[in-house]
This record gives structure tokens, C-alpha cells and sequence, in this order.
């Protein structure tokens, strides 16, 4: 759940972006009218497209390419799921109240903004504490010094009641993951009972934050994409060689320990030969994760894989790292990438009485030798009394264990803490042959867990550009031209002479074509270029006189400007190839330079 540690001061950046973002449509602070709550965000017209074509990125790259499944479980789930995945107990942050002005705080956040600490979430209460009090860390809100104030556990689960009465608590889910493993069994047979298989989900997770900040990144409401991944922990091993060569840069725990470690590049195979990352299959998660966020427009000179500290890996994980990107001299976690083990299988098999375990059929039926005991109970019985029951499961159990310890005349096992000797002809042991179909198998987990939202504000916060076009300073978004909102403004140079109508004709035909277009006739065909170019449109197109056949130029009849957004130049294109061409620019089949 960190944010990571804050680099440099100031928040130009973010305050540039939420200006932008709430003048041009990408995303707002909800409910403004009544004042607005901390940490809910709506998104706008051009943010609620970017959003979903973000989300659609990752389901190709994700799902459709690697063959795994989608469902989509319900947002509300009922107490017994949040008790078996230990979310009741442990999903918590460190809380400390202000004893003057009422406002709450997280604890870790007040400590590594006021120390060099930069994972204060995995220290004790009373250590955090103690550094309060050490650095005479003071309200961020009033002043007042928050020394001796208490730092407690705040549980971040939105609860509410199913149905009338109180009589069936539920949640709010604060994770996706847990609507995918609660329903493992059934996803089991859909998968034919065969590992490895993955499903995916994309939808909100809910988390009550503290302190909510930075307008996207620490929301109370927000969209994960996450993919579960089972796998036979003892057979199945990732394709490690498709991104064997990808270079990721790695800020190992180590280093994060040392004074002056910093990530260091180095492939996913050399990270897996040297034992950076533990899991191969996060290693590969990593290395698959590194080329889309690249594509969707994450500057990967501000981005790097963080390993997290032992004390700070949630209760389910073993090995886990984080996908961080910088903004605003902070680094921010857009995804978890996790090695959860059976961890949530295990605990909802436990706590549901269902089977949460695959048979894995063997290509061949094996035999083998299973010792078994059958113990006289009429000689147990006078011997132990009581304790007989217990004796004759001892003895069972030891010989699964340690069948050797029968050889002898005697066999000993511990009962309550004390020894029972038996003699091994009461024990009724043999070695008998049995013929398997198979075994039973508890799915492992690895979990790449993204945060829908943490993106969307890292790939606007690193498409954020101004340069100065004729003279003029200009901002534009820089956003890859399968993501931005809209593919294509269209405009006539102006709204008279047929020109409209004919301008009105291309944008019906590209939006027939299906691509995204914006159509604008509105203001000088300056400006109309600079509201595209700041929601990030990577073309537009210009219908003049030209394009009528009436121009200056007869040979341009039937042709109109496209004109790039980056570089501002501009092409003739003739109307009836257009929608191809921008179709094969946004693709990124052609580049603009290849247009004559
Ligand atoms: P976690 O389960 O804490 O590892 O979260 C998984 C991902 O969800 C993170 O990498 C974030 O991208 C996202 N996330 C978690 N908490 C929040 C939040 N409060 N606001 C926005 N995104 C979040």
C-alpha cells in the first residue's frame, strides 16, 4: 500500500495536471456541489476514455494474448470471505489523531515526510511512536505536536449491511483478487482442472484511506486490473525466455538499505541467475509488464521496479515488487506484483469446508507402496485406556511419516507429550501397493495487481509537454495514439463556402470507420489545434478549398490536411484513403514520416 518515498519538494506537476484535467474534461473531484469527499474522483468525457482504453490495453496484452480468462464478481461480499482471507484482521494502516484539531493521520506518512525513513508502514506502532515524539513531528493540519499521541491500527474496509438489519455484515471488496479465489473451484472446471490458468479481473476495489491525497493516486475509490495466476508450484515454470533480454531497472531491497543504493538495470535473466527476484514467475510478470508500460506511455526514464522490505510484504505475499513511476519527484505504486503462495486458496478451503485443490491426473496411473498399521484395539485398549484412540492415529500417522521406525520389535510414538511403546505385531503394519490416478495439488498464485487510476495519472503526468509553435507557447499531451481519447479532430478551415458540410461528410465517414472523432468549427483553426492538442489527439484533419477542388491548387481537389500533433507538420491525404491511413497511424503500422 506505500506511495514510496518522497525525492524532491514541490508539486507543480500534479497541480499543473489536476488543472488541466479538470479544465479539459480527464477527471474531477466528485460531488462539488456539496463540497466535495476526500478521495472520490469522477472522470470526465476525455478521462473516462482514456481510462477504458487503458483498461483495454491491458486486457489484450494481459488476458486475449496469453490466453487467460475474465469474469466479473460483484463489488459487495459478505464477512466469512474478509475473514478467510485475513483482511478483517491485518488490512490495516497506522492511524494517529491530532489531540487539538480532530484531524486523523497516517502515522508512516507523517514519519517519512519528516525523516529519511522511506518505508515507515513496516514499523511497530510504538516505534512509530517514539519517532513522532524523537522528531517533534507536528500536525500537518494545526500545528500541534502529535508527541505521545497514540499510533493505532485503522482497518481500511468499507463495511455495510446485505440486505435489512445487521444481521449479515459485508464489504466492500478492497481487493478484485478475492472474487477470483473464493470462486476458484468453480473457475477450476472451467479451465477443465487444468493448470496453469489465469483470470483476470477489472473492476473497483474500495479501500476507507486515511489520509487521501495527490488527487488519483490515494483515492478511496478506484479501478484495479488484476490477473491471478495458478500454478503447480512443484511443475510449472514460467516462459522465461520470452523476456530473458528485457532490461528492467531493479531497486532491490538491499539496496534500498544501503546509504547510496539506487536501482540498477539488469535483464530478467541475470536478475533470476543472481537471485535479485526470487519468484521466476514475478520475474516474468516483470519483464512482460516492462514493454506494455512502455507502450502505453509510462516514461520508463521515471520508472523502476521496487522489491518490497520484509517487514513491509502484506500478509499474503513472499516475494513481492512494485511497479513505481515518478512524478513529481515522488515515486508512486501503479502495480503489486506479488508471489501469494496458497495463501488464499489454503484459508478459504479452510474456512469454507470446500475443496479448493486441483486432482492432477498423472498421463499414466503409478503404483506405489502406501504403509498402512490396523491396530488391535482389543490388546490398545487394556494397555492405554483412554488414550488408545489417540495411540492407534499415532501410530497411522508415523507410519506415513517414517516407516522404518517398524523394523523392530517395538515402536514408539508421543502421545500428549509423553511416550507409548507398542509392540509392532499389535500395530497391524504392511506396506500394501496401491495404484494412483493422480494427486492432489494446491494452486500457487502470482498476482500482477494494477491500479487503473495511478495510471492513468502517470501516463498524463509523463505525456505532459509544451514547446512554442509560431511563436506561441503551446501545451499538448503527448499520449500514444492507440490510448488518447480522441484519434482524429476534424475541423473546416471554416464554416461557410460548403466547407462545413463537407467537413461534417469526412467526420461521419471516420467515425463510420470507427475511429474517435472530435468535429469542430469553432474559433480560429489555432486554437481549435491547441484544445486538441491538449487532450492529446494525434491528428487532425483540415478541410479547406482545396479539398472542394476550389483552391489554388487543383491537384489537391479531393484531399485534405493531417497535420501530427507532436511535431505540428503536416500531409495531404486523399479523403478517400483517410480513414486507412489514420486506422494505420494509430495502430502504429506506419509512422507520419511515411506519408509522402
Ligand atoms: P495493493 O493491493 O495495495 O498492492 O494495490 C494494488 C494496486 O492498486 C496498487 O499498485 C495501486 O496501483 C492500486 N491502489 C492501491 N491503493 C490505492 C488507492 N488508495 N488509490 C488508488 N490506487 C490504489
Amino acid at each position: 500500500m506505500s506511495e514510496g518515498n518522497s525525492t524532491a519538494g514541490g508539486n507543480t506537476e500534479g497541480r499543473r495536471l489536476a488543472e488541466l484535467a479538470k479544465r479539459r474534461g480527464f477527471f474531477f473531484q466528485s460531488s462539488g456541489a456539496y463540497g466535495g469527499v476526500a478521495g472520490f474522483y469522477t472522470y470526465g468525457p476525455q478521462g473516462a476514455t482514456l481510462k477504458t482504453n487503458l483498461e483495454e490495453a491491458w486486457r489484450d496484452r494481459f488476458v486475449t494474448r496469453e490466453g487467460h480468462m475474465e469474469i466479473d464478481a460483484p463489488d459487495v461480499m459478505p464477512e466469512a470471505v474478509f475473514e478467510a482471507s485475513g483482511h478483517l484482521d491485518t488490512f490495516d494502516d497506522m492511524i494517529v489523531e491530532c489531540p487539538a484539531c480532530d484531524a486523523t493521520h497516517r502515522a508512516d506518512h507523517l514519519i517519512e515526510d519528516a525523516t529519511d525513513i522511506e518505508e515507515a508502514e513496516s514499523m511497530a506502532n510504538e516505534a512509530a511512536m517514539e519517532v513522532i515524539a524523537d522528531h517533534e513531528v507536528g500536525c500537518p493540519s494545526c500545528g500541534e505536536p502529535l508527541a505521545d499521541e497514540p499510533v493505532d491500527n485503522f482497518n481500511l474496509m468499507f463495511g455495510t449491511n446485505i440486505g435489512p438489519g445487521d444481521a449479515a455484515p459485508g464489504y466492500l471488496r478492497p481487493e478484485t483478487a478475492q472474487g477470483i479465489f473464493v470462486e476458484f473451484p468453480q473457475l477450476a472446471e472451467y479451465a477443465r482442472n487444468q493448470l496453469p490458468f489465469g483470470v483476470a479481473q477489472v473492476g473497483k476495489a474500495y479501500r476507507n484511506e486515511i489520509s487521501p491525497r495527490k488527487s488519483l493516486v490515494r483515492v478511496r475509490e478506484f479501478t484495479q486490473a488484476e490477473l491471478e495466476h495458478f500454478v503447480d508450484p512443484e511443475t510449472d515454470e514460467p516462459p522465461l525466455e520470452r523476456v530473458a533480454d528485457v532490461e528492467l531497472p531493479l531497486y532491490a531491497a538491499a539496496a534500498q538499505q544501503r546509504e547510496e543504493g539506487t536501482a540498477v538495470e539488469m535483464t530478467v535473466q541475470e536478475a533470476v541467475n543472481e537471485g535479485v527476484i526470487e519468484s521466476e514467475w514475478v520475474a516474468f510478470y516483470l519483464g512482460l509488464a516492462a514493454g506494455w508500460y512502455d507502450r502505453v506511455g509510462v516514461d520508463m526514464d521515471r520508472f523502476r521496479y521496487r522489491q518490497h522490505l520484509p517487514g513491509e510484504l502484506s500478509h499474503y505475499a513472499s516475494d513481492c515488487w512494485d511497479a513505481e513511476s515518478e512524478v513529481d519527484g515522488d515515486w508512486v505504486e501503479v502495480t503489486g506484483f506479488a508471489y501469494r503462495g496458497d495463501y488464499d486458496l489454503t484459508n478459504h478451503a479452510a474456512h469454507s469446508g470446500e475443496d479448493y485443490d486441483i486432482f492432477k491426473q498423472y498421463d499414466e496411473p503409478v503404483t506405489v507402496e502406501r504403509p498402512t498399521v490396523d491396530p488391535d484395539m482389543s490388546e490398545l485398549g487394556p494397555t492405554f485406556g483412554g488414550e488408545a484412540e489417540a495411540v492407534a492415529e499415532a501410530l497411522a500417522d508415523l507410519a506415513g511419516r517414517n516407516p522404518d521406525a517398524f523394523e523392530g520389535n517395538t515402536v514408539t510414538v508421543e502421545v500428549d507429550g509423553g511416550e507409548r511403546t507398542v509392540p509392532v505385531e499389535q500395530t497391524g503394519f504392511a506396506v500394501e501397493e496401491v495404484t494412483e490416478a493422480g494427486e492432489r495439488v494446491t494452486p500457487h498464485v502470482v498476482e500482477p495487481s494494477f491500479g487503473v487510476g495511478r495510471l492513468v495519472y502517470t501516463v498524463l503526468a509523463h505525456a505532459y509537454e509544451t514547446d512554442v509553435v509560431d511563436g506561441e507557447e503551446r501545451t499538448y499531451l503527448s499520449l500514444p495514439s492507440a490510448l488518447a481519447p480522441t484519434t482524429v479532430g476534424v475541423f473546416p478551415l471554416m464554416d461557410r463556402d460548403g466547407l462545413g458540410d463537407r467537413a461534417r461528410e469526412v467526420a461521419t465517414q471516420l467515425r463510420e470507420a470507427g475511429l474517435a472523432v472530435t468535429y469542430d468549427d469553432s474559433g480560429a483553426i489555432g486554437r481549435r489545434y491547441r484544445r486538441q492538442d491538449e487532450v492529446g489527439t494525434p491528428f487532425c484533419v483540415t478541410v479547406d478549398y482545396d479539398t472542394l477542388g476550389e483552391g489554388d491548387s487543383p491537384d489537391l481537389a479531393g484531399t485534405v490536411t493531417v497535420r501530427e500533433r507532436d511535431t505540428t507538420s503536416q500531409r495531404r491525404v486523399a479523403v478517400e484513403e483517410l480513414s486507412e491511413t489514420l486506422q494505420s497511424l494509430r495502430r502504429g503500422d506506419i509512422g507520419f514520416g511515411d506519408l509522402g
